[in-house]
């Protein structure tokens, strides 16, 4: 076990993921005592410790200068413990590119920052560039904008046809709600219509139909979700609509066919995984037939903009699996690929039981064939964001034909305009002119206003939901 303490909550956060980040296997204990000395204390198993004494933050006044400089003491420390380094060095957060876009936005070019990356956090050269390249990438699609007026629209269904083992969404077999999806998309469009008026006069950029999966609701049901999205909505400043169709077992010709009589200009179909004993493993009810059937349906029925999800690190693959999904995907060719690294600890809980792979190194090897594979169907990065939780440094990275890429999966990452959400669990966003104080005492300029999760408590409060958003709607 390894012991980390602190006289204050305000290292915890980095020091753990810091930790974690290189002994991902090693429990760890976490204590914070006001009254103990030093300011900060590691001990690692077999008894190698390390403290920073309170005097050596001492010349900070700015809290948050301190808590790099304690972060990157012990990153050092352990880096030269381990004799490794992490490619993103000691960047803890979700959303790399948004220092990145800081940086830009403060003038330096990319030579001063890929030097910033690399002395102030440790992030290596590669990714450095590669955090750049993205941040270059999102930052011409972000111009088109409007942030001041500007908005985008998120709707929720929270239905998928099985529950995939790894999942961390809170999605709801379809099976247990086929009866009472009416009631929610009752719910569902009485939010949407009170989000349009609300929202009168200002531009829709981008609407995106997330989950869960948007298909599992039947072809009447989509009809009736669009059109209602099409009477309440104007599209003259819409950039980009997006439907993620997703699991293959729930999209039909008919239901593309619904989607192909609205200005949806982007699907996802997302396989995963081509593996088929994978897929069965993951309790996915597809087969890799469908995937390649239901991606021909939609290119015969003229959709010009499609995305596939991977993951890397499905339980039970290593690199040459990966390696052969790649392949049938480049067969495929999509408009764009994200592909996500599993996170480690869920990967494990799998339990490899007939394969002793490496993970970490597999998963490496993964995600560097991913940009290979992307490399050869004229894919470009465009946007990025690593998980919590992880062991080592992977990050989950969208990869785009340069006219295709997804605007909305941009504005999610860098919190920068309004995203107005509906349906059970779906988080709103408002991004404020300037900051302000909220009632824990901290200053911001971004609002969340979160949706209950759970279908039935978000049927039966509906009206509680659209009240909460309206009193921050464009303050
Ligand atoms: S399809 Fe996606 S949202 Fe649905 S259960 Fe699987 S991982 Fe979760």
């Amino acid at each position: 076990m390894i012991e980390i303490s602190s006289k204050d909550t305000l290292y915890m956060y980095n020091l753990y993921h810091i930790t974690k980040a290189f002994f991902p296997n090693t429990e760890i204990r976490q204590q914070v005592d006001e009254g103990q000395e030093p300011l900060v204390r590691l001990k690692l198993e077999g008894g190698s410790c390390f403290s920073i004494e309170e005097g050596e933050i001492k010349e900070f006044t700015d809290r948050q200068d301190g808590k790099r400089f304690v972060t990157k003491k012990v990153y050092d420390w352990l880096s030269q413990k381990t004799g490794r380094t992490l490619a993103w060095g000691m960047l803890t957060g979700v959303r790399p590119t948004k220092l990145v876009m800081q940086q830009i936005e403060a003038g330096m070019d990319r030579e001063e920052i890929i030097k910033f990356l690399n002395k102030e956090y440790g992030v290596s050269d590669g990714k450095a560039l590669l955090g750049w390249e993205i941040a270059q990438r999102e930052k011409a699609l972000l111009e088109q904008l409007d942030y001041v007026d500007g908005y985008s629209l998120y709707v929720g269904i929270p239905f998928c046809p099985s529950i995939c083992s790894y999942c961390s969404f809170s999605s709801s077999p379809l099976e247990k709600w086929k009866d009472r999806m009416d009631s929610y998309l009752d719910a569902l469009c009485r939010e949407i219509t009170a989000i349009g008026k609300a929202a009168s006069g200002k531009k829709l950029n981008t609407i995106y139909i997330g989950g869960g999966t948007p298909t599992t609701l039947e072809a009447h049901q989509l009809e009736r979700l669009l059109g209602t999205i099409d009477a309440v909505f104007s599209y003259e400043n819409l950039k980009e609509f997006t439907v993620e169709a997703g699991r293959p077992d729930s999209i039909t010709r008919e239901k593309l066919e619904v989607i192909s009589r609205y200005p949806v200009t982007r699907i996802s179909i997302n396989p995963q995984t081509m593996q088929q004993k994978t897929l069965d493993a993951v309790r996915r009810l597809h087969t890799v037939q469908d995937v390649k059937d239901v991606f021909q349906l939609a290119r015969s029925l003229g959709f010009d903009n499609i995305n596939m999800d991977l993951i890397a690190g499905l339980p039970g693959e290593d690199a040459l699996d990966m390696q052969d999904t790649l392949r049938q995907i480049e067969e495929l060719g999509p408009d764009s690929l994200t592909v996500h690294a599993l996170a480690i600890k869920r990967a494990a809980k799998f339990g490899q039981e007939h394969k002793e792979i490496d993970l970490h190194s597999e998963i490496e090897q993964m995600v560097s064939d991913s940009a290979d594979a992307a490399d050869r169907m004229d894919l470009v990065p465009y946007y990025l964001y690593r998980q919590k939780n992880i062991a080592g440094n992977f990050e989950n990275v969208g990869y785009a034909k340069v006219d295709k890429a997804g605007i909305y999966n941009i504005l999610i990452m860098e919190e920068k305009q309004t995203i107005l959400a509906a349906g059970a669990g779906a988080s709103t966003k408002i991004v404020l002119p300037e900051k302000i104080q909220m009632a824990n005492g901290k200053k911001t300029n971004l609002v969340r206003i979160e949706n209950v999760k759970d279908i039935t408590e978000y049927i039966g409060r509906i009206d509680e939901m659209i009240e909460r958003k309206g009193e921050w709607l464009w303050r």
